[in-house]
């Protein structure tokens, strides 16, 4: 039996993993002590409860990723409000409303007053076939057209879509975001979020997996070089030890982009990166919240420096994205601020007013978040086939056509199955 070697526990070398263990013998090499990389949860002793480094929001239109929780059994636990509703608030013009998508291709949500992005123009819309429609250099900035429908929707979607600015970001990667979501209808917009913690979706599950095919992961094993012969990979060195490759061994390199060119000179890569900051409050008493918010469980913000603010029982999480624009800004002052949103935002939607002062908090900037979704990075990232015959490539910042994403992830694993000639049903990014 062949024996491949996945080198990365993020998403990418699960994805990898779970999908090899019914065909070949798996060992999963992780330098971190559990799996997960950057959709992880931990306890955190502050807020003393578990918590996720980063929310995450997933869309229905997530192809591989609802087929990797079917393979684990993992899809209830993920939870949503089971239809495409976005609850809104503008800070600036002290305005709330929620966005309620039609399910079909054809956008009856753009008639309804009640429906869509208050203040647009339907000519707006124009913006989502040039987004679909550019390619090479062409910026988010250049696409969109000034209005409502840009300020309240488009501009938010771009910036936590690709956590980048969209004077800079790519306008290729958010027209593939767009032709995946909003162009497909309602019905492929359906938020999704992890229930009881990242890890418990997408980590737990797989470890129990490839526990059941007999696969090795080896925590807290980093792998520090390859050694290559004849154009192909003959050995891993580890931190525990050398490992030699057997004839028919073969190796996906699923670790961040640094390292990859770290351990592969030649291999070019993403090499600039935004980070994503998240507040997290840990309240006295549960909020309650009404109508769309209690509906969908999160709320997105526009005018301020909140994002998405996620309820999850007593703790309130809240995203900021592409945030190398907040990196001098103190912590105990950018939670501060954040709570005033969040009070301004909340209050007129909860039955009981948020208290004045700050609960605990905690603030996780995750510098390098995802590579910075430009044109110039997108045209550096590799597919998943390498120069040496028993090696593929696998993580989001490979050329999977989207952002850093879960799917991009999880897709990446699977392609480089592929690369290696194992069986797997990803047939090619679209
Ligand atoms: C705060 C935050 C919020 C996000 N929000 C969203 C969201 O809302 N929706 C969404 O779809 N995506 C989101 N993302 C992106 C998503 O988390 C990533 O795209 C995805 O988790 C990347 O998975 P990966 O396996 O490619 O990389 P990683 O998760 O980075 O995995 C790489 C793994 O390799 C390991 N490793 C590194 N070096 C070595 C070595 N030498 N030897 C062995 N192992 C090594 C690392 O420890 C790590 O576990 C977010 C990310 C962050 C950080």
């Amino acid at each position: 039996m062949s024996h491949v070697h996945v080198i990365g526990g993020g998403l990418a070398g699960l994805s990898a993993a779970v999908e090899l263990a019914p065909q070949a013998r798996v060992t999963l090499y992780e330098a971190g002590p559990a799996c997960g990389g950057r959709a992880r949860s931990f306890h955190d002793r502050a807020l003393d409860t578990v918590i996720d480094n980063g929310n995450h929001l997933l869309l229905s239109a997530n192809p591989c990723t609802f087929r990797y929780l079917d393979l684990l059994g993992a899809r209830d636990t993920l939870k949503g409000p089971g239809q495409p509703v976005f609850p809104w608030y503008d800070l600036e013009a002290g305005l709330a409303w929620t966005l309620r998508l039609s399910p079909g291709r054809i956008p009856f949500w753009l008639l309804r007053r009640g429906s869509r992005v208050p203040g647009m123009k339907l000519g707006e819309v124009m913006a989502l076939f040039r987004l679909m429609k550019a390619e090479g250099q062409t910026r988010v900035a250049d696409c969109l057209l000034p209005g409502q429908f840009a300020h309240r929707l488009l501009e938010p979607l771009a910036v936590s879509g690709l956590n980048t600015d969209i004077e800079t970001g790519s306008a290729r990667l958010l027209g593939n975001i767009v032709r995946r979501t909003l162009a497909k209808g309602g019905s492929a917009c359906c938020p999704w979020m992890a229930a009881n913690g990242l890890s418990e979706s997408f980590v737990t599950p797989a470890m129990r997996y490839l526990d059941a095919f007999h696969a090795e992961v080896l925590t807290g094993t980093r792998v520090s070089a390859l050694k290559e012969e004849a154009g192909r990979i003959v050995a891993l060195e580890t931190s525990n030890g050398p490992v030699t490759l057997g004839a028919e061994d073969s190796v996906i390199m699923a670790v961040p982009s640094p390292v990859a060119t770290g351990l592969l000179p030649e291999l070019d890569g993403p090499d600039e990166f935004e980070s994503i900051a998240n507040a997290h409050y840990r309240l006295q008493q549960l909020l309650k919240p009404r109508g769309a918010l209690k509906q969908a469980g999160f709320i997105g913000l526009v005018g301020g420096v909140a994002e998405w603010v996620f309820l999850h029982d007593e703790v309130l999480s809240v995203t900021v994205s592409a945030a190398n624009r907040y990196a001098d800004w103190r912590n105990e002052a950018m939670l501060e601020h954040i709570w005033g949103e969040l009070r301004r935002a909340l209050d007129p939607l909860i039955e009981e007013p948020l208290p004045e002062d700050v609960p605990v908090a905690r603030l996780i900037r995750e510098k390098r978040a995802t590579f910075a979704a430009t044109p110039e990075q997108d045209k550096k990232r590799p597919g998943a086939k390498t120069a040496y015959a028993n090696l593929a490539l696998a993580g989001d910042w490979t050329d999977t056509g989207l952002p850093s994403t879960i799917e991009g992830a999880i897709q990446s694993g699977l392609a480089a199955v592929g690369a290696l000639g194992f069986r797997t049903a990803f047939a090619g990014a679209e």
